[in-house]
């Protein structure tokens, strides 16, 4: 007797337990899954700071964390666009033309050190050289920002002309990068043969009479390089022809010289 007692005592407790079970893992699935996509939703947010709506469906927070992974990192980067030999197709001019047009400007003189220069900013002959529109100075290591003043009018015309043509389009705001300037004999050795122009001992750099162009940059990626290239080409191209520059496209820069 107590041990078939026992025994029918051990059924219910069976019963109940799988019953148990069974209502507890019915529950758990029914609450759990959208927990855990309310989990991920967050997950994702929170290392780019979007501030998610309090009550969201799941559906929802999923097509907000499409966006919210993807738009922060396209803002952030915005990739300059060469300009170098391999995107404008223009035609070389020979360097001993350019060594020519620089001696022969009207104030050209051999800028040979940081002394020549000074004096030469003082008596009118260098101006300084800040960013303006359609264009900006870069980060200069191996040469100044200053150039002849009709070189300077030049890379002025130059900006303007290519900011023109992009105004209206989605590229309207892209800036030509200038990535040298005026250097001295100092600056000119330190670039030892990195640099074509380098090679020669009196860089056309050395008087005040080029400038070279390695980029344009965007002001975001709304549009990409396609349109500030083409502007580069036409205007550099239309300069050239017109005979007011002289261009030596080279591996990762655009060489220009003023002509006189
Ligand atoms: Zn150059």
């Amino acid at each position: 007797m107590p041990g078939k007692s026992r025994k029918i005592y051990r059924w219910d407790r069976i019963g109940l337990v799988l019953g148990g079970l069974a209502l507890f893992s019915f529950g758990l699935a029914a609450w759990v899954a959208p927990e855990e996509e309310e989990e991920v939703g967050e997950i994702l947010a929170h290392p780019n700071h979007i501030e998610l709506p309090t009550p969201v469906a799941a559906i929802e927070l999923q097509e907000l964390e499409v966006t919210a992974v993807a738009k922060p990192e396209l803002e952030e980067v915005v990739l300059p666009c060469s300009c170098n030999k391999k995107v404008l197709k223009l035609a070389k001019n020979p360097y001993t033309d350019h060594r020519r047009a620089a001696r022969n400007l009207p104030n050209s003189f051999f800028v040979k050190d940081k002394n020549e220069l000074n004096a030469g900013k003082r008596n009118g002959k260098l101006a300084e050289v800040k960013d303006g529109r359609g264009y900006h100075i870069s980060a200069l290591s191996h040469s100044y920002a200053v150039l002849l003043p009709e070189v300077k009018e030049l890379l002025k015309d130059l900006g303007n002309d290519f900011a023109d043509l992009l105004v209206g389009t989605p590229s309207e705001g892209t800036r030509i990068r200038v990535t040298s300037l005026t250097r001295t004999v100092k600056q000119q050795n330190r670039l030892g043969r990195r640099n074509y122009n380098a090679i020669d001992e009196a860089s056309t750099h050395s008087y005040g009479a080029s400038f070279d162009i390695a980029f344009t940059d965007r002001p975001d990626n709304e549009a990409d390089c396609s349109a500030p290239t083409r502007a580069m080409q036409q205007v550099l191209s239309q300069y050239q022809k017109a005979k007011r520059i002289l261009v030596i496209p080279e591996r990762d820069c655009m060489h220009v010289t003023l002509r006189p």
